[in-house]
């Protein structure tokens, strides 16, 4: 990794160590490595918005340091003896500082406490098991106690296949406290980053009252792959935010430097 930017494990891995270069991942152009981590991992090349941990997240959306962590406790367990799945889950902890796929609790946002949930597609994919559906759910009925804003940052490659049907069933569990929150009229900004696929699609993802992307994110049910194999071609931008928004499946695209003055705005209008 010697002359990229890399990150640390642990709670400060947030903190990228500075190095020389860090190569974009869509024009390929080199980046000096401080000007990227300024410009919030945006290429300014091309504007390719790249990968962020929960952790930088968390930074680039909250006030200060007003974040205080609920349900970490929560991790998954091998419930289906699935061949490698707790190696995989040690190394993602390992890598991430994270205890599962998904950081959750309150804090401030424009000065408004607001309930808050954040996926890492770096611990295994992002993909949505038993852990991720009960912090999704408690962050929403924490938020419709307290009657605070909910904001949703997901990002997922699908549902969990190690954990089986107890992947599958946080769909509807977490479709259903949605609808809850919805009903009381409280309100839920969802944040789409890339790639956001599978299960969150179909359930917490898409049923935000707002919903917003990151320019670029690639947003679906099935991925490109398998949908590509059941027909010819694929239109342009397909499965992307610009094409989404196009056809009414989210509400805007909002660029990473403007997101938080964007959720800011959101839920001042809301109250
Ligand atoms: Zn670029």
């Amino acid at each position: 990794m010697d002359g990229e930017a890399v990150l640390d494990n642990g709670q400060n891995r947030a903190k990228t160590e500075l190095l020389k270069t860090v190569s974009c991942r869509n024009c390929g152009t080199q980046i000096a490595a401080e000007a990227f981590v300024k410009n919030l991992k945006v290429c300014q090349h091309c504007d390719y918005h790249h990968y962020m941990n929960a952790y930088e997240r968390l930074n680039l959306l909250i006030d200060g340091d007003s974040f205080e962590e609920y349900d970490a406790h929560l991790y998954s367990i091998d419930s289906l003896e699935f061949p490698e799945y707790p190696q995989k889950l040690e190394r993602d902890i390992a890598k991430t500082g994270l205890r599962s796929e998904m950081l959750s609790g309150i804090a401030k946002i424009g000065g408004y406490p607001t309930a808050i949930a954040i996926g890492d597609v770096g611990f295994i994919g992002g993909t949505c098991g038993a852990v991720i559906g009960e912090k999704v759910t408690r962050c929403i009925e924490r938020a419709l106690e307290n009657r605070l804003p909910l904001v949703i940052v997901s990002v997922s490659g699908g549902m969990r296949m190690q954990e089986g049907t107890l992947a599958l069933m946080q769909m509807a569990k977490t479709a259903a406290a949605c609808a809850v929150y919805a009903k009381n009229g409280v309100f839920y900004i969802s944040v789409v980053t890339d790639p956001t696929f599978g299960g969150a699609t179909a359930s917490y993802t898409s049923l935000g009252d707002v919903i917003i992307a990151e320019p670029g994110a690639r947003i679906g049910f099935a991925g490109p792959l398998a949908v590509a194999s059941l027909r010819e071609e694929l239109p342009e931008n397909f499965q992307k935010a610009e094409s989404l928004l196009e056809h009414g499946f989210i509400d805007a695209i909002i660029h990473r430097a403007d997101m938080r003055q964007m959720v800011t705005d959101l839920i001042a209008f809301a109250r």
